[in-house]
């Protein structure tokens, strides 16, 4: 397993300055011109820890691998359980551990990039670390921003975070099935996410069973 290490000082922080937000900007740029270049569909996939964006990359890559070549890089703070997960459906995978840091930035997927085979890859899924605060500051240069969120995190998880909306293109409600256990209410959650972003594409999803998963591909503007 390919684990990209985050070096202490070398992820940029929000609180050091300005200044480091536009040099992550800049090689956000430098990673979309890299992708664009080998003509490489990438998309970001927010949420917290446990919404369920494993297991939603391991259903995506299920769908798309048979018409595209799909690479995912997986960010997570010191562990390879996610990166060892989607490996098992066949795509590219590279881990991204970022040390301390709460989310993944420009430098750390440029790194990446450099490890994988860009002529052999279609689309990249980025997994972000999960947080749904601090990455909505880190662009990836991705084409395609998706932030998911569960029912099992309570019916305030979009007003609390609408930072993480303002660029999302598809907002995604997980664990849909378990609407009445958790007795919280998808409908308000999606009125939410429209208030922040009112062209967000809002899906619903049970990332387990699979259902969901081709609608987000057609918001993607993929098929299988
Ligand atoms: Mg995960
Ligand atoms: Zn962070």
């Amino acid at each position: 397993m390919k684990v990209i290490q985050g070096k202490e000082g070398e992820i940029f922080d929000i609180e050091l300055s300005e200044d480091l937000l536009n040099k992550n900007k800049e090689l956000a740029e430098e990673n979309k011109k890299i992708l664009e270049k080998h003509s490489i569909l990438a998309i970001d996939v927010m949420g917290s820890i446990g919404s369920g964006k494993t297991t939603l990359i391991k259903g995506l890559v299920n769908l798309l691998k048979d018409k595209y070549q799909v690479a995912v890089f997986a960010g997570d703070l010191t562990t390879t359980i996610d990166a060892d997960r989607i490996k098992e459906e066949g795509a590219q995978v590279i881990q991204v551990n970022t040390g301390m840091e709460c989310h993944l930035d420009a430098n750390l997927v440029q790194k990446a990039l450099k490890e994988i085979d860009l002529e052999a890859t279609d689309i990249l899924i980025i997994e972000n670390v999960g947080n749904l605060i601090c990455p909505a500051d880190f662009p990836l240069g991705s084409h395609k921003r998706i932030v998911l969120i569960s029912l099992t995190e309570g019916p305030f998880t979009v007003v609390k975070h609408p930072f993480i909306f303002i660029n999302a293109d598809i907002g995604i409600i997980n664990k849909i099935d378990l609407k009445d256990a958790m007795g919280v209410d998808p409908e308000p959650l999606k009125q939410a996410m429209f208030k922040i972003k009112p062209n967000i594409k809002v899906v619903g999803t049970n990332s387990r069973t699979g259902e969901g998963i081709k609608e987000i591909i057609n918001c993607l503007g993929l098929s299988t």
